[in-house]
């Protein structure tokens, strides 16, 4: 799968046509001349480190990237804060709770899927639950930074290596 392409706008189901608008080409609709701007999708991650000062990674159970280890996180709700949505999907893929998240960073990434995702990373410290693998998650596990799997998505790895330096900056 890949990115796929838009034919028809979303609003009427008019046909669209590739027009110059606000410095580049864009869909527009040639029935209610509505603009379709596209725009990169916002997803949030949980860093979760345990008591060892181990990072916890899960496996992911679906594509894009199955079977890879990653961030617990995905994408943001339309009625969510970034930090709402790290500590909502750390819950669900992880069954892991906690009250708030500390900002650590945030990359862009080129999807093939998705076309422009910006990741952002929350530190999280856990108040509640043990670690079961949820949603898009078929394992969990807690890895010390100098013995990390190969990592799924490059955000995902420039994420991680911000916090460790944030990590070590704080020793
Ligand atoms: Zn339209």
């Amino acid at each position: 799968m890949s990115l796929k392409e838009l034919k028809f706008c979303p609003y009427c189901g008019g046909a669209f046509e590739q027009r110059e608008v606000v410095g580049r080409r864009r869909h527009v609709c040639t029935a209610c001349e509505e603009v379709y701007y596209q725009n990169p999708v916002p997803a949030a991650t949980a860093l979760v480190v345990n008591s060892c000062g181990e990072l916890l990674l899960g496996k992911r159970s679906v594509e894009p990237a199955l079977g890879e280890w990653c961030l617990p996180g995905g994408f943001v709700e339309i009625d969510e804060s970034m930090e709402q949505a790290a500590l909502r999907e750390l819950r669900e893929e992880t069954g892991l709770y906690a009250d708030s998240g500390q900002f650590v960073g945030c990359f862009y990434q080129n999807s093939m899927y998705y076309g422009g995702v910006i990741i952002f990373g929350y530190r999280v410290d856990v108040v509640r639950g043990e670690p079961l693998a949820g949603d898009d998650m078929q394992a969990l596990q807690f890895f010390s930074f100098d013995k990390l799997p190969p990592v799924a998505f490059e955000s995902h790895r420039k994420l991680i290596e911000l916090f460790r330096q944030q990590l070590a900056a704080s020793l």
